[in-house]
C-alpha cells in the first residue's frame, strides 16, 4: 500500500475533529497503518495545532510559511506537492476547504482522486474500494480506485468515528525549508465571523435540529416545545431558514453554523452532506424522518421511521411526563 498522510485543517490553534477521523478512515484502508499529519500554515497557531495534532499521530510534518498564515488551497498544494512522496495516498477532509484543496492537488500529484467517501471497503491488488453518495445522498456508488500512482481522497466528515487509542506523543518533522518561494494568484482579504443570533446554537448541549419536513413555519413550535422540555435548543437544515421559519442564525452545515452537541435529534432531514458538514465531535444521532431509505439512516446511532408532527408531540409529552415523575 501506498503511503498514507492525512492534511488536518485547523483554526485559531486547534485541530479539527477531522483530524482524528482520518486515522479511522486510514485504518480502513490499511489496519497497520499510521498515516502521517501534515499541518501547515504559520505562527503560535500553527506551533499549537501541531502539539494537538501529536497527541494522535506518530509522524506529524509541519510546513511553516508566512504566506500560509492564512488558508489558501493554491499555495497549500504548492508546498504539498514539493513535499509528498511519489505516490502517496493523501486524505483530506471533505468540507469546505478540503474541496477548495483537493481536485487540483490530485492533478498536480497525476494521482487518482475520489471525492466524499463515507466508507471504505478494503484494497484489492492496487484498487481502493470506496463508497461514496451521489444524487444527494440517493445513490451510494461503490468505486474501485486505482492507487498505484498515488491518491487523493476527500473524506466525508463524521463518516468515519474516531477510534480510541492512549495519546502517541509523535514526532513533529519540519518540513518548511522543502517548500521554498510561494507565490499564489488568490490573495486572501479577510475573515468574517458570522453574527451570533438570538440564540447561539454552537453552545448547547441538546439540538432538535429541524429540516423541510417540518413542513411549515407553524410547526416549528413543536420543535420548540420539545427543546424546551429537553432544555435544548432548536437548530435547522438550510431549506428551513430559505423558507424564512427560522432565522439563519440556527442553520446547522457547510454555510451555517458548526455545532458539537451531546444529542442531535435530526428531524424531518435527509442527511446531505452539506447538513453533516456542521455536525461535529460524532454527537449520538437520532434520526426521525417518514423516509425508511434516507440517507441521514446511514450515519444516525437510532433511526425513527415516522412522521414528525405525530412523533415529537408524543415524545415531548413523554419527556414531561418523565420529568415529572423525577
Ligand atoms: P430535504 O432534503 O428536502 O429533506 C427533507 C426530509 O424530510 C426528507 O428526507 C423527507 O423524507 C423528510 N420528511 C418530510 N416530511 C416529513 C415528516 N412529516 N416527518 C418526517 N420526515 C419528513 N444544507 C444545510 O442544511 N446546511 C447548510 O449549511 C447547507 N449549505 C449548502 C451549501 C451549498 C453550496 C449547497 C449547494 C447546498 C447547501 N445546503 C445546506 C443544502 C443541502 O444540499 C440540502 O439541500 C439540505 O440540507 C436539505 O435539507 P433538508 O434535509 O431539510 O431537506
Amino acid at each position: 500500500m501506498p503511503r498514507i498522510f492525512a492534511y488536518i485543517v485547523h483554526q485559531a490553534g486547534v485541530a479539527d475533529d477531522t483530524a482524528t477521523e482520518l486515522i479511522a478512515a486510514a485504518k480502513k484502508i490499511d489496519a497497520a497503518a499510521s498515516p502521517t499529519a501534515i499541518v501547515t500554515g504559520w505562527g503560535a497557531d500553527l506551533d499549537a495545532a501541531c502539539a494537538t495534532v501529536r497527541a494522535s499521530y506518530a509522524e506529524v510534518w509541519k510546513i511553516a510559511h508566512e504566506a500560509l498564515a492564512y488558508p489558501n488551497a493554491e499555495l497549500i498544494r504548492k508546498a504539498l506537492v514539493k513535499v509528498l512522496p511519489a505516490g502517496s495516498l493523501v486524505l483530506v477532509p471533505h468540507e469546505h476547504f478540503g474541496i477548495d484543496l483537493a481536485p487540483g492537488l490530485s492533478i498536480k500529484l497525476n494521482a487518482a482522486f475520489v471525492s466524499d467517501v463515507v466508507a471504505i471497503e478494503g484494497v484489492e491488488g492496487t484498487g481502493l474500494k470506496v463508497v461514496r453518495q451521489e444524487f444527494g445522498g440517493q445513490v451510494s456508488a461503490h468505486v474501485r480506485c486505482d492507487v498505484s500512482s498515488g491518491a487523493v481522497v476527500t473524506i466525508r466528515p463524521g463518516a468515519f468515528k474516531p477510534l480510541e487509542s492512549a495519546a502517541v506523543n509523535g514526532t513533529l518533522v519540519d518540513k518548511s525549508a522543502d517548500v521554498g518561494v510561494l507565490a499564489a494568484g488568490r490573495r486572501y482579504l479577510e475573515t468574517v465571523i458570522a453574527e451570533a443570533g438570538d440564540v447561539d446554537i454552537t453552545k448547547y448541549n441538546v439540538l432538535v435540529s429541524i429540516g423541510r419536513g417540518i413542513q411549515e413555519k407553524d410547526n416549528v413550535a413543536i420543535a420548540q416545545e420539545l427543546a424546551d422540555a429537553l432544555g435544548a435548543a432548536v437548530s435547522c437544515s438550510r431549506p428551513v431558514v430559505d423558507a424564512k421559519w427560522l432565522e439563519k442564525s440556527r442553520q446547522v452545515g457547510s454555510s451555517g453554523k458548526t455545532v458539537k452537541p451531546k444529542v442531535y435529534l435530526a428531524c424531518g432531514i435527509s442527511g446531505s452532506f452539506q447538513h453533516l458538514a456542521g455536525i461535529k465531535g460524532s454527537p449520538f444521532l437520532i434520526a426521525i424522518n417518514k423516509n425508511a431509505k434516507a440517507p441521514i439512516f446511514q450515519v444516525a446511532d437510532v433511526g425513527i421511521v415516522d412522521d414528525i408532527l405525530e412523533f415529537l408531540p408524543e415524545l415531548t409529552n413523554k419527556v414531561r411526563e418523565m420529568r415529572r415523575v423525577a
